[in-house]
C-alpha cells in the first residue's frame, strides 16, 4: 500500500465532476473577475466563521499585506509573532517596512509563548500576530489581555485554521482582523491561490475592499477625491465558485481530519518517546481542526525514513527551520524550544480523501516501530 503525503490529483478527481460543471457554467457566463460568485463566497464565508466582514482577495499573504496597511503599521515599526510558523506573515511585515521578531512557543501547544510575547514588547511594537498553526488556536484570551494592557493590535495568521475555534470564537474574529488562505493543500482549498481578510471593523473592511481594487468604491471606479493606495488582490470567479461549493461539504471535512488525528493520537499514546498535540477528544477550550498532525520524537529521522521504505509519506514542516533560523533576513534569535521542536517534528500524512485503510496501515508502521518490532 502507498499513502502519499498529499495526492494532489485527488483534490479535483474527488468530485470531479461536480467541479467540470462549476467551472464551466462560470465560464460559461463570462464571470471572471469580482462577480456574484465572489460575494456569494464572502456571504458565506461570513455565515460559517460569525463575522462581520469578509473581503476575498488573491492569496493569504496579501491578505496579511493588506491588512497591515490598513491597520497602519509602517516603517520603524515592530510586529511580534512566533518562529514557528511559515515566513508569508514575517514577509508581509517587512514589505510594510515594519520589523517582524519572531519569539519562542510554548511547551504547551507549540504555539506563540505568552510570556514571550510580553518579553519582546519595545516602544517600537505595534501589534502582536499570533499563528493558529496547524488549526490550533492560540492562547487567544492571554493575548487579546496583553494586547490591551499595552495597547497592541492583534492579527491573525489563520491561514491554517479555518474553522478552528477559541472558547466557540472562530480564528481569525478574535483580533483587529484575521487572515485565511484557500492553497490547495490547505483545509479548504481552491485549485490555485486565493485567501480572505476577515473583520469585525467597519474601518478595516472599507479600506482592504478598496485596496484589493486598486482603491476602486462599489461603482469600480476609483473616485476622484481617494486617499487610498490600491493594489491588485482580487480573487477570480472561478476559484470563488469552487470554494462556495466546498464549503457545502467543509464540516465533514473538518470530521474526518479529527477522526485521523484522533486515531494517530490513540496509536502514539500509547510509547513513552513521544510528544504529542491535545488529542481531538481532549481540546479543553479549543476545537481544532487539524490542518497537520505535527508530532514529536527523538526518533524522528529513523522514524521518516521506516515510513519512507514502506510507501508512507511524511513531511518536517518548513523544511524543518523556524522563521529565527533565516539570518540572512536578519530574525536571528536565541529560541532553543523552537530549535528543539524543529529536530523531533514531523507531519504524518492527514487529509480527508485518505481512505480508511490506508490511516490503519500507517497506525500499524507507528506501532511496529515504536514497539521495537524494527528499531533496536
Ligand atoms: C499557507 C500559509 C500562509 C500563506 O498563504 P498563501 O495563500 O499561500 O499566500 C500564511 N501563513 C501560514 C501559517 C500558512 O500556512
Amino acid at each position: 500500500m502507498q499513502v502519499p503525503f498529499f495526492d494532489w490529483k485527488s483534490l479535483y478527481l474527488e468530485k470531479e465532476e461536480e467541479f467540470s460543471k462549476i467551472i464551466s457554467k462560470t465560464l460559461k457566463k463570462g464571470a471572471f473577475i469580482l462577480q456574484a460568485d465572489v460575494s456569494n463566497f464572502e456571504e458565506k464565508l461570513r455565515n460559517f466563521l460569525d463575522i462581520k466582514h469578509v473581503v476575498a482577495v488573491a492569496d493569504g499573504t496579501n491578505a496579511i499585506l493588506l491588512g497591515l496597511r490598513a491597520s497602519g503599521v509602517r516603517v520603524g515599526d515592530e510586529v511580534i509573532l512566533p518562529s514557528h510558523s511559515f515566513i508569508a506573515a514575517a514577509q508581509s511585515i517587512y514589505h510594510v517596512g515594519a520589523r517582524p521578531v519572531p519569539v519562542e512557543m510554548s511547551e504547551e501547544d507549540w504555539l506563540i509563548s505568552t510570556e514571550a510575547i510580553e518579553a519582546a514588547i519595545t516602544e517600537n511594537t505595534v501589534g502582536i500576530m499570533p499563528v493558529h498553526v496547524n488549526g490550533r488556536c492560540c492562547q487567544m484570551d492571554y493575548i487579546m489581555d496583553i494586547a490591551e494592557r499595552y495597547n497592541l493590535k492583534v492579527f491573525e495568521d489563520s491561514a491554517q485554521a479555518m474553522g478552528a475555534k477559541h472558547d466557540g470564537r472562530s480564528a481569525g474574529s478574535m483580533g483587529d482582523w484575521g487572515t485565511y488562505s484557500f492553497y490547495p493543500s490547505k483545509t479548504l482549498g481552491c485549485f490555485g491561490d486565493a485567501g480572505a481578510l476577515v473583520t469585525n471593523s467597519d474601518e478595516i473592511y472599507e479600506k482592504v475592499l478598496a485596496m484589493r481594487n486598486h482603491g476602486a468604491d462599489e461603482n469600480k471606479t476609483i473616485p476622484l477625491e481617494t486617499n487610498i493606495w490600491g493594489t491588485n488582490c482580487r480573487l477570480d470567479n472561478v476559484q470563488a465558485a469552487i470554494l462556495s461549493f466546498k464549503m457545502e461539504y467543509y464540516i465533514e471535512v473538518i470530521e474526518r481530519r479529527r477522526q485521523i488525528a484522533q486515531a494517530y493520537h490513540d496509536t502514539l499514546n500509547k510509547y513513552s518517546d513521544v510528544r504529542l498535540p491535545p488529542a481531538p477528544s481532549d481540546n479543553g477550550k479549543n476545537f481544532d481542526i487539524f490542518q497537520n498532525y505535527e508530532f514529536c520524537t527523538p526518533k524522528r529521522d529513523d522514524l521518516r525514513k521506516f515510513l519512507g521504505d514502506n510507501g508512507v509519506g511524511t513531511i518536517i514542516q518548513w523544511g524543518g527551520f523556524g522563521i529565527h533560523m533565516l539570518e540572512n533576513l536578519g530574525l536571528k534569535a536565541n529560541l532553543p524550544l523552537t530549535d528543539k521542536f524543529f529536530k523531533e517534528s514531523l507531519l504524518l500524512p492527514l487529509n480527508h480523501v485518505m481512505t480508511d485503510p490506508q490511516v490503519e496501515f500507517v497506525c500499524e508502521l507507528l506501532n511496529k516501530f515504536f514497539s521495537g518490532d524494527v528499531y533496536g
